[in-house]
């Protein structure tokens, strides 16, 4: 079997497809060849799986939210978690999976008709796009917090204190939440974590003058990818300060800064750390 083709990355909401396996439950579990449905990660879950219906001759069904699966050699389908192997294992397909409200028998061979919920997908869209730029903000703001050279830098070439703290990270419709952890590693790295974590109300106020600046350019938001499998490699590409920044991530995004409005974040401590909660008023 062939890994699931996405056409997410290409801004679809909709598509005709082969259904390829189909597993009869509740709910029914099923995978076609090329699927418009995004599907949580299962390697770093930020984004959930994307909602909404599909229809075939005779029948409709609600769908979703949509994972991550691979198929066995054997044919044997693991979902999420469950999965036991890495992405590119000889034999194995990696697919999107739909779960189906209800049971319903569905044949490998028949067309099926995919449709995204718009609305819920664009909601996430703008949440991960404003995720994505707070990370930026908030690297460029703890820039004087750095009290060695690192060599760690992010897309605009600062030090990248988003991917070398973050412990977890979830998009929400219309926002995300970030959790970040400032351990012994980071701090022998050199951040000055006693003079950052008493200053996060000052820090706050920084990123969010900067996001401010960011999104008054109204720049340019592009996808790009590796390949149409499910388990290629994407891109997410803005225009920031008048040239083009690239960050590798697999979720969905609006196509312009102009299109978040207001993107606005609160900081808050937590255990050895702190969390960045983002939101977007489009
Ligand atoms: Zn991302």
């Amino acid at each position: 079997m062939e890994h699931s083709r996405a056409s997410f990355v290409l801004g679809h909401h909709q598509e005709q497809a082969k259904v390829v396996y189909c597993q009869a439950g509740e709910p029914t579990l099923l995978v076609t060849e090329l699927s418009p449905f995004h599907p949580q990660s299962h390697l770093w879950p930020d984004q959930p799986g994307d909602i909404g219906t599909v229809c075939w001759h005779g029948g409709e069904a609600d769908v979703g939210p949509c994972r991550m699966g691979a198929i066995s050699p054997e044919g044997e389908l693991f979902v999420d978690t469950e999965i036991p192997v890495k992405r590119g294992a000889e034999g194995w397909a990696f697919v999107v999976v739909h779960p189906l409200a209800g049971r319903h028998e569905l044949a490998v061979g028949s067309t099926v008709e995919l449709k995204v919920d718009a609305k819920a997908r664009h909601a996430l869209s703008l949440g991960h796009s404003a995720c994505h730029l707070a990370a930026l903000a908030l690297n460029r703001v703890l820039t004087p917090y750095w009290r060695k050279e690192v060599s760690e830098r992010d897309a605009l070439g600062q030090p990248d204190f988003d991917r070398l703290a973050i412990q977890t990270s979830r998009v929400e419709p219309c926002g995300s939440r970030e959790q970040y952890r400032i351990g012994k590693s980071l701090r022998k790295k050199g951040v000055n974590s006693e003079a950052l974590l008493a200053e996060l109300a000052q820090i706050e106020g920084l990123i969010n003058d900067q996001l401010v600046q960011w999104l008054a350019t109204g720049g340019d938001i592009r996808r790009s990818r590796a390949g149409e499998a499910i388990i290629e490699s994407r891109y997410w590409h803005c225009v920031l300060e008048g040239a083009e920044v690239t960050i590798p991530c697999g979720g969905t995004h609006v196509g312009s800064l102009a299109e978040l409005g207001r993107v606005s974040v609160q900081l808050s401590p937590s255990e050895e750390g702190f969390t960045l909660l983002t939101r977007v008023a489009p």
